[in-house]
């Protein structure tokens, strides 16, 4: 693996079906802290609900911790597509 390119992750219909629901407010893997969840960027009527972030304030980054409201952290797989 290179650590040039464009990062990617990627998820199973059936690993995200599997995995443990989201709660909210989320405990930080991080700092094991809690952080409300906050849903991606509002798109049309109404808040997407398809990707949850938390944003830590202990290191100020934010994270991706859900994908329809399940847990997704320590499951999928990602790496890096070269660019051309
Ligand atoms: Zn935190």
């Amino acid at each position: 693996m290179t650590d040039k390119g464009t990062p990617y992750m990627s998820f199973g219909n059936d690993e995200i079906n599997s995995a443990p629901d989201l709660t909210d407010p989320v405990q930080c893997h991080v700092c094991k802290g809690h952080h409300p969840a906050q849903p991606s960027e509002t798109r049309g009527d109404g808040p997407a609900t398809v990707l949850q972030f938390i944003a830590c304030d202990k290191t100020g980054k934010t994270y991706l911790v859900g994908i329809n409201g399940k847990d997704i952290r320590g499951r999928g797989s990602g790496g890096t597509v070269p660019d051309e």
